[in-house]
């Protein structure tokens, strides 16, 4: 007998993207980058084929790899975390975050995420046993803030963990140095674990990007998620990894090696080639202010056409308010997709079912897309403004 049908089905973004291609409409609803990755990456690729890296490798990742994800976070967390013992390589930030839920997460146990949240959170949350609590982050003029106070208001003798996403989807939002500090705190008074979602870690435009482990007394109780996918332009190549302490790490690896084993190994060996190249060169620079022009192109079409943006200061998305495009952001989305032939993903998607109704009436807009899709993006709402 199967058991219950599944809360959800098909994945807002799988079907945005669906969608929108039925309906010939430009798609700033999935987060990917619709360019090539650098070919530094894809010369790598072509060489590591030819040679021996196609059978299983080491389950925790290749050596080189994790070496070079430690060398390019040390000066960030302020410390070189230990590739053998702190580093793990997974099948894409996604299973990294799967695997931090698992090995953290007992039955009965309460979890936090920061609403509005990536909605994998709470799927893996739950499958893991937990009871998922929403706590929201607020509007504010320069953009979307994170209230210590709220959190602490959350937690209980229950709590178990924090997820937060910094830079921030669908927000834009790059939590600063004193919000931070603010959730450690909590962390620390509440004895917290936090899983840190930092896949979009180098793509900040005007303020540094802080990793939660750097923060005093975090490094032990912190799970750092990178990935390759938003970095190197390369969402289909499934490589991220999970930064924990020693004890942390081996009950993730636990946990990894009977989910995925490991992940793809010609991936893994041309990513740590392309990891070594970009330390050198200015790559992670380049990246951040081209996809910051890309922002300001997004931003101007949407104030141009009267949906007012959130000043977006990292990340791939910007959100849009849409309060006089229909009552709700789902029929705000659908009437950009059908009458404008624009796709954008409505911010209650990020919500829990329970928090929903006080999701803001706004749209994510991807901008990760090339010049002239956004400005095809632009046109279409301009004629349609
Ligand atoms: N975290 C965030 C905040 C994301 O936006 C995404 C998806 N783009 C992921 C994790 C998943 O990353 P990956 O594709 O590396 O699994
Ligand atoms: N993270 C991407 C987004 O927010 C989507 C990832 C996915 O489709 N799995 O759009």
């Amino acid at each position: 007998r199967l058991p219950a049908p599944p809360t959800s089905g098909e994945s807002i973004f799988a079907e945005t993207t669906r969608r929108a291609t039925q309906l010939g409409a430009v798609n700033l609803g999935q987060g990917f980058p619709d360019w090539e990755p650098p070919e530094v990456l894809r010369s790598a690729l072509r060489d590591v084929l030819t040679s021996d890296v196609h059978q299983y490798g080491p389950p925790p990742g290749f050596p080189r790899l994790r070496a070079v994800i430690a060398a390019s976070v040390k000066d960030a967390l302020g410390f070189c975390p230990d590739p053998d013992t702190e580093v793990t390589v997974t099948v894409g930030a996604s299973e990294a975050l799967y695997e931090a839920a698992a090995a953290l997460v007992e039955r009965g146990d309460e979890a936090i995420v920061l609403e509005p949240a990536y909605d994998l959170y709470a799927e893996v949350l739950k499958r893991a046993g937990a009871h998922v609590i929403g706590v929201p982050l607020e509007a504010s003029p320069t953009g979307w803030r994170l209230d210590s106070d709220r959190l602490r208001a959350a937690c209980t003798p229950r709590t178990k963990l924090i997820v937060v996403n910094t830079p921030h989807n669908p927000t834009g939002a790059v939590l600063t140095r004193e919000e931070l500090k603010g959730l450690a705190q909590v962390a620390l008074d509440f004895d917290l674990f936090v899983v840190s979602d930092e896949v979009y870690d180098r793509l900040t435009f005007d303020r540094p990007h802080v990793p939660v482990a750097s923060l005093p007394g975090m490094r032990e109780r912190t799970v750092t998620v990178g990935a390759a996918s938003k970095t190197f332009s390369v969402t289909g190549w499934r490589v991220g990894w999970a930064i924990a302490s020693p004890e942390v790490t081996r009950r993730l690896r636990a946990v990894h090696q009977f989910v995925t084993f490991v992940a793809p190994t010609p991936f893994q060996a041309a990513i740590a080639v392309a990891m070594e190249a970009a330390q050198e060169s200015g790559f992670y620079r380049e990246l951040a202010s081209s996809l910051r022009a890309k922002r300001d192109v997004l931003s101007n079409a949407l104030k141009a056409a009267g949906l007012s943006p959130t000043s977006a200061h990292g990340g791939y998305f910007v959100l849009a308010d849409t309060t006089t495009v229909a009552p709700t952001a789902t029929e705000a989305a659908e009437r950009l997709l059908s009458e404008v032939g624009v796709a954008g993903i409505a911010l209650s998607a990020f919500y829990l079912p329970t928090s929903g109704a006080s999701a803001p009436n706004a749209v994510r807009f991807a901008f990760c897309k090339r010049d002239e899709v956004l400005d095809e993006a632009a046109r279409r709402l301009d004629a349609w403004r």
